[in-house]
This record gives structure tokens, sequence and C-alpha cells, in this order.
């Protein structure tokens, strides 16, 4: 008899970087997507080395460097005096060694998934399918059925939950109700180079911390773009990524800060928005023969650019796992939240953090200033964000 599929319900990056991993691992898989498009929507994605260690696991890294830019640095000014902050030098040649020679990169959303979509149609394993909406799911002995609209339900050997922030498979398991809202709330654009003023420009990533505000920018796309997100304490809540945004508070929101900030966000008169949520970290989010992955497991802010990259190496770790247990899926998704709960949580506190410290106003601003302002004459130190961009070793068996 031919073994039942494994079943991923969503497929934003992590439930195709799911697919991706089992099938090269000799799962098939069958994945059910509710949008009518496989797509990812706009605006950018920052990769750390670490995800690198992740794409090549996967086969994925030429592929992968067409598409994405390497900025020389990520920048944090601050947006009142237009000081610089700090900076790490991404770009060098120290960054690149001291990470085992991955790179730090950018790239666009849909590039990125591109890139993702490409490999899984590759894949005779993995059945895709569209317009497929996952209503409930229900375990019996050895299987799991996921219901559909349209009546059908899926027979799978295990299901994966993928299906984002508002996860519906999260519901059962974790039951921890709706994601926190964070009362802050992100606007993206992206810029055509020919918009950018030439004095704005340039190849690093930009952090402009202002209180209770930020803008990040970065060129994408190996500079034929801009991506813009600017950030700002609201206590709007509207679910969804694709929502359009109020022009007019933005620009109250960012009216007094430096010249720069204020000359890029007029440069845009659409914004989609982004009401920030997350959760706080699970302990386990498998039961049986059901996990999750991505933001329905260890939904984060996204400031530590870390959410995709977290979907991308859960996604290598449980394939791991699933070769580990020789397929046995229940001690498959024991493994694979054992090995992944407390770097996931600590990517989703440690992002709260470096959210304060944007924003931060008064003393505490010029506090932060000085705590990160670099020593003179010292060598750029990595040590601060070497647990992030190290990276994991994956789950080996036991002998
Ligand atoms: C402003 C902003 C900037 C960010 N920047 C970065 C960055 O630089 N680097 C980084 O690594 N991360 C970044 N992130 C985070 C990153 O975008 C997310 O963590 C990542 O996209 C999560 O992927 P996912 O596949 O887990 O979930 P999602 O992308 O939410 O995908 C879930 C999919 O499931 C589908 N779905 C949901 N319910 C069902 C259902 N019932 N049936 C069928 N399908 C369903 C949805 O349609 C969707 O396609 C950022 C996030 C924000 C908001």
């Amino acid at each position: 008899m031919k073994p039942l599929p494994v079943l991923v319900l969503g497929g934003g990056i992590g439930g195709l970087a799911a697919a991706l991993a089992l099938a090269r691992k000799g799962c098939a898989v069958r994945l059910f997507e509710q949008g009518s498009e496989l797509k990812e929507i706009g605006a950018g994605i920052q990769l750390g080395p670490n995800v690198y260690r992740m794409f090549e696991a996967l086969g994925l890294t030429d592929a992968i460097e067409r598409w994405s830019a390497h900025p020389e640095n990520l920048v944090m000014m601050d947006a009142l005096t237009g000081e610089e902050v700090t900076r790490i030098p991404v770009g060098s040649e120290a960054f690149r060694k001291r990470f085992g020679g991955y790179p730090y990169g950018v790239i666009h959303r849909g590039d990125l998934y591109q890139v993702l979509l490409e490999a899984c149609r590759a894949e005779k394993r993995i059945e895709l399918n569209e317009k497929r909406k996952g209503l409930d799911y229900e375990e019996r002995s050895a299987r799991v059925g996921l219901q559909l609209d349209g009546r059908e339900v899926a027979e799978g050997a295990c299901l994966i939950g993928a299906d984002g922030l508002w996860s519906k498979v999260r519901a059962r398991i974790v039951g921890d109700g709706k994601p926190r809202v964070s009362g802050h709330i992100a606007y993206r654009a992206v810029l055509p180079r020919a918009e950018v003023p030439d004095d704005l420009w340039q190849n690093n990533v930009v952090l402009w911390a202002g209180p209770k505000t930020h803008l990040v920018h970065y060129p994408l796309r190996r500079g034929e773009l801009y991506n813009l997100v600017a950030v700002f304490h609201s206590d709007r809540y509207e679910e969804g990524w694709d929502v359009f945004g109020d022009t007019d508070e933005l620009r109250r929101k960012f009216e007094h800060e430096r010249a720069e900030v204020k000359r890029l966000l007029d440069k845009i008169n659409v914004w989609k928005m982004w009401v920030l949520c997350d959760r706080e970290p699970a302990r386990r989010w498998s039961k049986g023969r059901v996990t999750l992955l991505g933001d329905a497991a260890h939904p984060t802010l996204q400031y530590l650019a870390q959410g995709a990259n977290m979907a991308i190496e859960d996604a290598v770790v449980l394939a791991a796992c699933a070769g580990i247990t020789e397929f046995d899926w229940e001690k498959t998704f024991r493994l694979y939240e054992d090995a992944r709960y407390k770097r996931t949580a600590r990517v989703q506190i440690m992002s709260r953090y470096y959210g304060d410290a944007y924003h931060a106003a008064g003393v505490v601003r010029e506090l932060r200033n000085d705590v990160l302002a670099p020593k003179a004459g010292a060598a750029p130190d990595f040590e601060g964000v070497a647990w992030l961009y190290d990276g994991i070793r994956l789950p080996q068996p036991n002998r």
C-alpha cells in the first residue's frame, strides 16, 4: 500500500519550505493554500547568515543568490538628531568569516517565494493546491483527516499547520486565543530607484529610530527598488497583511523627525499596512500527528527580521527529525519542537526588547545611544548577534 502523504496547511514561506524539505527526504506532500494564487505580497525580507545555512541544506543557495543583494552595513540612526548610533558591517569579510562564510542578504519577498515555489513545483512528490481552505481536522488511528471547504477530506499520515498568525490548527493544539496586539503598526511601500533622491540612496539597511516610531529602508532586486517600512504606535486593529494605510496619520507620527525621514515618507502616496502581533512563546505546539510551523508556532514582531528565517529553519529541522525517527510522526514532532522552542522563544522575546530600544524616548533614548556607541578604535564586535546568526546544528540520531 502507498504510504499516506504529509498534509501541509498554508502555502506561505513556511509551508513551502516544509513541503520542500520533507519531499527531499522522500515524503509525498499535499499542500493546501486558501489564496486564489500561490504568491507572496510585496516588500523585502532580510536574510541572516543563519538562514543561508538552511538554503544550503535545501540546495537553494544559487537560486537565492540570483535574487538577493548584500548590504554593506546595518546602520541605526537617531531620527531626532540625525546622528549615527551604531552600525554592524554585515558586508565585511570579517562578518562573513565570523559566521562560517555565510553572508547577510536582502531579497524581495516575492523573489524568495518564487524560488521556493519553483523548487516545490520541480519536486514530483509535492502536490500544490490553491483555493483550498482548511476548516478542521480529525485524528484517527495512524492518520489525520483534514476537512477542506467543498466537503473534501484529505487523508494524511500527519498534518503540519503552517497557516500563519491566525492559525486554525494552533487554536486546536495550543488554544491560546487571538494573537497579542502589540500596539505597533507597520506601513510598507517599495519605491523604484529613480524616485529615490541620490543623497538618500545607500546600500545599507538603515533604521531611523525615533520616539514611538522607526523607519527602515534598504535597496532590493540588486538596486532596482528601495524597500521602506515605517512603524509607529497606534491602537488600530485590522486582520490581514494587505490593508491600505492612512498617509495623514503616518505623516503626523513622523512630523518631528529629521528631514531625511520625512523626504522619504513624502515620496509615497499609497501604503499597505500590517497591525503587528505576536504571542507568548509556547513550550508545546504538537499533539499526536499534528504540529505547527513558522508564524503559526511562534509568531514574532519583526524587529530582529527573523520570522521567515525561523520558519525556514523549522522546516529543515522538522525534515531532519523525520529522517531520525524514520517517519514516526509523533516522535518526529516531539523531537522537532524540543529542538526549536527555546531558539524561537528567544527571537520572540528579544524582538520585543529591540522594538522598545528602537522606539525609546527621553532619557532612555539617550542611554540607548550611549550604550550602543562604538568604542573608539575597537574592531567591530559581532558577539551580540552571534546567538542568532551562528545558526543551528541539526538534530543528530542517538548512537
Ligand atoms: C513588516 C514586516 C517585516 C518583516 N520582515 C522580515 C524580515 O526581514 N525577515 C524575516 O525573516 N521575516 C520578516 N517578517 C516576518 C515574516 O514575514 C513572517 O514571519 C513569515 O512570512 C511567516 O511565514 P509563514 O509561512 O509561517 O506564515 P504566512 O506567511 O502568514 O503564511 C500562512 C499561509 O497560510 C494560509 N492559510 C491560513 N489559513 C489557512 C487555511 N485555513 N487554509 C488554507 N490556507 C490557510 C495563508 O493564506 C498564508 O498563505 C516580517 C514581518 C513583517 C510584518
